[in-house]
C-alpha cells in the first residue's frame, strides 16, 4: 500500500494557508500548516517525510529564504523540495537567491490553482515513487535477511548437532524447543517423543529438586543457569554433567530464548569424589586406634560419597572369611544385605566376590553386573530373590595386603545410584586398600611389639634362667633369673659367644637334646659349681634354652645317697658287734668265763640299743617330715630332764671325755613335751662327745635365757666352720659324709632337734666355743 504523502504548508498570513488548503485538499494528501518559519522548523524537527514544504517566503522574524537554509543544512530534511510562496516581482535577483538556496520551484501569489496543484503533483509523484523504492528495498532487506536467518539457523543445527556436547534451546518460559543429536544418543530417547518436560525425567531424583530450584531462579532473574546434575544414560547409567544456559536477547532486551548446553563432567566428578573419599577415610583410619573400628567407619563412609554398598571381609585365623561390616546408604536396604551376609557367608572357594580376591590378592572391577549373568552364581531362590532386589549395577573389590599377607578385602557395589565404576574407582580404591593395610601392618605391628613387650617382661620376672643363643652360639638374650643364678650379668653375657660365657659350654650345654626332655648338667662357676637343668627349643634365629638352678636338689639327693649308705654302714657296724658277740658266745670250743660271757651280753644289748636308735631316728623324721607327729606340751621341770640327761650319759662316756653340768638353783619350770625335750638334749650331749674324738671336757650349762629357759651344750672338739652352721641342721646333713673322721652318723640328729625345738616354739643355733670346739644353745619358752 502506497503510503500517503504529506505537504508542510507555511504562511505567517491564515487566509494564505487557508487558500492554499482549499487548493490542495482535494489531492487528498495530508496537509501540515505552520505560520510561522520557526514553527515550521520545529514540526520539521519531529518529521523529516514531507513530500514537499511550500514556504511563504515574506514571513516576519524568520524569513522564507532563511527557513530554506536551516531545512537545506539539515541531513535529514536537505532532500525536501522546497516551493517557494511569493507576491513579489518575478525579479530576478530574488529568484535567484531562491534558488541558491536550494528551492525547486516559486509559485506566485495569487495561486493559479492549476500550476500549484501540477507542481505539488510532480514532487509528491517523484516522493511516492522514492517512497516506493525505499519499501521494496526494505522488502528485499527483510527477505534477505529470513533468509540468512534460515540458513544460519541451519547452520547452527547442524555445528550443535555435531559437538559432543549436549545442546538445547529453551523459549523464554524455559519450554525446551530444541535438543540436539547428542542428547538423543546419550538419553537414548527418540526425537518424536521429547517435548517442553522429557528432560525431568533423565536428571537423577536425587538432583531433580535442586535443578528445579535452580532453574526457577533463573528464569525469574535472567541470569545465566549452571549447575552439575547426574542424566541418565541409555544403559541406565548416570553420569554427571557441567548444564548451563544463557538467555539471548531481543533489541529491547526482553529474553528471546535459551540456549543451553551439558558437558560430560562425570569423571573429572568421580576422581573429584574418589579424592575426596580417600582423604577422609584416610582420615578415618588415622584416627581410630583399632583399625577393625576404623575399616567400619570407612563402610560408613564409602556408602555416602563412593557406593551405594559397602562390605569389609576378613580372613581369620582358620581361613574362613567373617564380615566385619556391611553398610548401605539407605538403612532399609542394608538389612538384604545383612540377610544375604548371614544366610551365605563368602565361601573361600567362590568364584568370584570378596572370595575370590582374597584368594587371589587381586582386586576385582565388574563394570555391568548384568543381573542374569550375575544371578547365575544364586545359590537358591532365595538369594536370587535377594540380589534381584538389590538391583546392582557395579561391582569393585580390593583386597587388604598387609605384610604380603591378605588379611580381608573391601567391596563397594553401586545400585540405584547407577554409578558404574571404572579404572579411576579402581585405583581410588586400591590407594584406599593401601592406606587400610598399611594401618593393619602398623596395629599388627603394634600388637607384635606389645607381645613382646609382655614376652619379655615375663622372661625378665619367670623364675627360669632364659638364655636365647642366634645361629652362631651367641648370646642375644639373658634374663634377670640367669643372672641371678650364675651371677653373670646380662651385660657381660649378651653379644658373647656362649662357650666364652659359660665354661663347659661345649660338653654339657651344647650336648643338650634340642627339644627333648631337660638334662641336668654340672656348671662350673670357677667358685662353685651349679647343677643346671637345661631345656633347648629350637626356633627360626637360634635356640632358646631355659634353665632352672637343680644344685639344691642335687645335693639333697646327694645327701639322700649318702644317707643310705652311712645308716647301712651305722647299722652294720652294731650288727656286726652283735653278731660277733653272738657268734663267740654260741663257739663250743670256747671255755668262756662268766665275766667274758656278760661282757660279751653287754655288748649285744648296747649294740641293739644303738640299733634301735638309728631306727628311732630314721622313724622320727619321718613323723617330723610327715607331720605325724604328736605334741604334749605340759609343765615340764627343766632342771631335772638335764640333771637325768647327763647322769644317763655319765653312765657310758668313752675315755677321755668329761662331762660337767652347771644349774642354777631354781629355774623356772617350761612349756615342752618332756620327751622331746630330752631328746633333744640327748642328741646334743651325745654329739658334743661323739665329735671330740680325741676326749676333753663336754660341759651343759642351763640357766634362764631371753625368753625361758637356755641351755648350751659345749665342747672342745672338731667344731663347726662358719659357713656350716646353719646347714648342719639340715636332714641328712653331714660335715663329714664320706666319714673319713672315722664317726658314723645319720645327719638326723640335728634336724629332728631343730624341727622338735620349733615346735616347741624355740630356738635352736650353734656358736664356736672360745675358739675350740662348738657350743650349741637351745631356748625353750617357760611355761607360762
Ligand atoms: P650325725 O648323725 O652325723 O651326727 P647330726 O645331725 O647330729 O648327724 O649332725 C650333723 C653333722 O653336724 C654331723 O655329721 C657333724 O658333722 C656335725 N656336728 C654335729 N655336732 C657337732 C659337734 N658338737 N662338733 C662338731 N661337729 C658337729
Amino acid at each position: 500500500m502506497a503510503a500517503r504523502a504529506s505537504l508542510l504548508l507555511v504562511d505567517d498570513r491564515p487566509q494564505n494557508l487557508l487558500a492554499l488548503e482549499a487548493i490542495l485538499e482535494p489531492l487528498g494528501h495530508e496537509l501540515v500548516t505552520a505560520t510561522s518559519g520557526e514553527q515550521a522548523l520545529r514540526i520539521l524537527l519531529q518529521r523529516d517525510d514531507f513530500a514537499v514544504i511550500l514556504l511563504d517566503v515574506q514571513m516576519p522574524d524568520l524569513d522564507g529564504f532563511e527557513v530554506a537554509e536551516v531545512i537545506k543544512e539539515r541531513d535529514r530534511t536537505r532532500a525536501i523540495p522546497i516551493i517557494f510562496l511569493t507576491a513579489l516581482s518575478k525579479e530576478e535577483r530574488h529568484v535567484f537567491r531562491g534558488y541558491e538556496i536550494g528551492a525547486v520551484d516559486y509559485v506566485f501569489k495569487p495561486f493559479d490553482r492549476e500550476i500549484l496543484r501540477a507542481k505539488v503533483g510532480v514532487f509528491v509523484e517523484l516522493w511516492e515513487k522514492n517512497e516506493q523504492i525505499r519499501e521494496q528495498a526494505e522488502q528485499l532487506a527483510a527477505q534477505e535477511l529470513a533468509e540468512l536467518r534460515r540458513t544460519s539457523a541451519e547452520r547452527y543445527r547442524q555445528l550443535a548437532d555435531a559437538m559432543p556436547q549436549i545442546v538445547w534451546t529453551s523459549n523464554a518460559d524455559g519450554e525446551a524447543t530444541y535438543f540436539n543429536r547428542r542428547w538423543f544418543e546419550y538419553t537414548g530417547t527418540s526425537e518424536d517423543r521429547a517435548d517442553a518436560h522429557s528432560w525431568t525425567l533423565v536428571v537423577h531424583p536425587n538432583d531433580l529438586p535442586g535443578v528445579i530450584a535452580r532453574r526457577e531462579q533463573t528464569l525469574a532473574e535472567g541470569s545465566v543457569f549452571e549447575v552439575e546434575y547426574r542424566f541418565r544414560a541409555a544403559d541406565g547409567t548416570y553420569r554427571w554433567h557441567l548444564g548451563r544456559a544463557i538467555p539471548i536477547r531481543t533489541d529491547d532486551g526482553s529474553i528471546d530464548f535459551w540456549i543451553g548446553t551439558a558437558t560430560d563432567i562425570d569423571d573429572r566428578k568421580r576422581i573429584e569424589e574418589a579424592q575426596r573419599f580417600l582423604l577422609d577415610a584416610g582420615a578415618e583410619l588415622s584416627m581410630s586406634l583399632d583399625w577393625r573400628a576404623g575399616l567400619q567407619a570407612v563402610a560408613r563412609l564409602a556408602v555416602q560419597q563412593f557406593a551405594d554398598w559397602a562390605a569389609v571381609h576378613l580372613v581369620e585365623a582358620d581361613g574362613s572369611i567373617s564380615s566385619l561390616a556391611v553398610e548401605h546408604s539407605d538403612p532399609a536396604r542394608k538389612v538384604f544385605a545383612q540377610e544375604l551376609q548371614e544366610r551365605y557367608p563368602p565361601d573361600p572357594g567362590d568364584e568370584r566376590g570378596a572370595a575370590a580376591v582374597i584368594r587371589s590378592g587381586e582386586s576385582q572391577l565388574v563394570p555391568d553386573l548384568h543381573p542374569d549373568a550375575f544371578l547365575t552364581s544364586a545359590r537358591d531362590e532365595t538369594e536370587d530373590r535377594l540380589l534381584r532386589e538389590l538391583g546392582l549395577q557395579s561391582f569393585l573389590c580390593v583386597p587388604l595386603v598387609a605384610r604380603g599377607l591378605t588379611v580381608g578385602a573391601v567391596s563397594f557395589i553401586t545400585g540405584e545410584s547407577g554409578r558404574r565404576y571404572g579404572e579411576t574407582d579402581l585405583r581410588a580404591a586400591e590407594e584406599l586398600a593401601l592406606r587400610a593395610a598399611s594401618v593393619v601392618e602398623m596395629s599388627q605391628l603394634y600388637d607384635e611389639v606389645e607381645h613382646r613387650a609382655r614376652a619379655s617382661r615375663a622372661l625378665e620376672t619367670i623364675a627360669d634362667g632364659v638364655m636365647l643363643l642366634d645361629n652362631d652360639e651367641r648370646v642375644l638374650l639373658w634374663n634377670r633369673a640367669a643372672a641371678a643364678m650364675t651371677g653373670i650379668e646380662a651385660a657381660d653375657a649378651i653379644g658373647r659367644p656362649a662357650r666364652e660365657v659359660l665354661t663347659g659350654y661345649d660338653e654339657n650345654v651344647a650336648a643338650v637334646a634340642v627339644n627333648g626332655r631337660p638334662q641336668t648338667v654340672p656348671l662350673d662357676l670357677g667358685d662353685r659349681e651349679l647343677w643346671l637343668s637345661f631345656s633347648a627349643v629350637r626356633f627360626e634365629e637360634g635356640t632358646v634354652y631355659a634353665f632352672r638352678d637343680l644344685t639344691e636338689e642335687r645335693v639333697l639327693e646327694q645327701m639322700r645317697s649318702d644317707f643310705v649308705a652311712t645308716v647301712s654302714h651305722e647299722l652294720r657296724t652294731p650288727l656286726a658287734a652283735i653278731y660277733g658277740a653272738a657268734l663267740t658266745l654260741r663257739r663250743e670250743d670256747l671255755e668262756l668265763t662268766g665275766e667274758v660271757q656278760g661282757r660279751l651280753l653287754d655288748v649285744v644289748a648296747e649294740e641293739s640299743d644303738r640299733l634301735a636308735q638309728i631306727v628311732n631316728d630314721v622313724l622320727l623324721a619321718s613323723h617330723l617330715d610327715s607331720g605325724q607327729l604328736k605334741l604334749r606340751i605340759e609343765t615340764v621341770d627343766a632342771a631335772k630332764v638335764t640333771k637325768n640327761v647327763v647322769e644317763a650319759a655319765q653312765t657310758h662316756l668313752p675315755e677321755g671325755i668329761t662331762l660337767s653340768l652347771t644349774a642354777p638353783k631354781r629355774l623356772p619350770p617350761v612349756a615342752a613335751d618332756e620327751q622331746q625335750l630330752r631328746q633333744v638334749l640327748v642328741n646334743l650331749v651325745e654329739n658334743a662327745v661323739k665329735y671330740s674324738p680325741e676326749g676333753g671336757p663336754v660341759q651343759v650349762r642351763v640357766g634362764r635365757g631371753e625368753r625361758g629357759v637356755r641351755w648350751a651344750v659345749s665342747d672342745e672338739g672338731l667344731g663347726i666352720p662358719a659357713s656350716e652352721r646353719r646347714r648342719v641342721f639340715e636332714k641328712f646333713y653331714r660335715l663329714d659324709p664320706d666319714m673319713i673322721g672315722g664317726i658314723g652318723g645319720t645327719g638326723l640328729g640335728l634336724y629332728i632337734c631343730r624341727e622338735l625345738v620349733h615346735r616347741l616354739d624355740g630356738r635352736i643355733w650353734v656358736e664356736p666355743n672360745n675358739g675350740k670346739g662348738s657350743t650349741f644353745f637351745v631356748e625353750i619358752p617357760s611355761a607360762a
